[in-house]
């Protein structure tokens, strides 16, 4: 759904259409047509009233939304030649989260979280200054706090990447018959190495190469033995206008 409005002039349209063909057959519907004139949204009597010329075409709404400064700035992420607009979309077709979980980070992609950056500079509201309530030495802005903010590194950042190692080490090796069952990802964990016939999966463990590599250690490892081939899986969560440089 791009916007409410569509779907409005959408059912307007086909109302109008159903009475319009049903007006050759039905004495009933032909009176109806004739007498509403301006009675009801479907303005039947005037017959070159298009209900669809009232919404904007699709594209002219995308692109006011990329013009927003605050608003457009995750959909212009989202544009980017390197970003899987079809994957980084998909969590809103799924349909896993709870509404109220949905909307906020919706808010949060939006950019209209009363963090104390919005309120001074967007808001306007009069606030002291629009330092981080935590550390106290940068603006409070969504970014510090998603994605910059030393102190929360070590733990929440770090404890966010584990869970998403975790998603995929446990999706891999339930595909693959390293394990039989799921559970959920917080009470998951991952075992070192994990093996059957044709799989070896591994945990955060340091792969031996026969020259030295200095980042040797992924996330997950998962070897195919069948096809004598490996999948090097590493994790990482950057923020948005670092995602081409840590994909590099
Ligand atoms: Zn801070």
């Amino acid at each position: 759904m791009l916007d409410i409005r569509r779907l409005y002039y959408e059912q307007v349209d086909s109302l109008r259409t159903y009475f319009i063909d049903k007006e050759l057959s039905s004495p009933l519907h032909m009176a109806i047509c004739g007498a509403d004139n301006r009675l009801s949204p479907l303005d039947l009597k005037n017959r070159v009233f298009c209900p669809l010329d009232l919404v904007e075409p699709d594209q002219q709404k995308i692109d006011e939304w990329k013009s927003k400064t605050l608003h457009g700035k995750h959909v212009n992420y989202l544009w980017q030649p390197f970003i899987d607009l079809h994957l980084s979309n998909k969590w809103l077709c799924v349909g896993d989260l709870f509404s109220e979980t949905e909307g906020f980070v919706c808010a949060i992609q939006d950019g209209v979280v009363p963090t104390r950056n919005y309120r001074k500079h967007i808001l306007k509201e009069r606030v002291e200054d629009d330092l981080c309530r935590k550390c106290g030495s940068v603006p409070e802005s969504l970014d510090h706090i998603i994605s910059s903010f030393s102190v929360m590194a070590p733990r929440e950042y770090l404890n966010r990447h584990n869970a998403i190692c975790k998603e995929s080490h446990q999706n891999f090796a339930f595909k693959h018959g390293l394990i039989s069952k799921t559970c959920p990802i917080y009470q998951y964990k991952p075992t070192t190495v994990l093996e059957n016939t044709n799989f070896r999966m591994y945990w955060d463990r340091q792969v031996y190469t026969d020259r030295p590599i200095t980042h040797n250690k992924p996330n997950n490892l998962l070897v195919d033995r069948s096809n004598d081939s490996a999948y090097l899986i590493d994790v990482a969560i950057p923020h948005n206008g670092n995602i081409e440089q840590k994909y590099a």
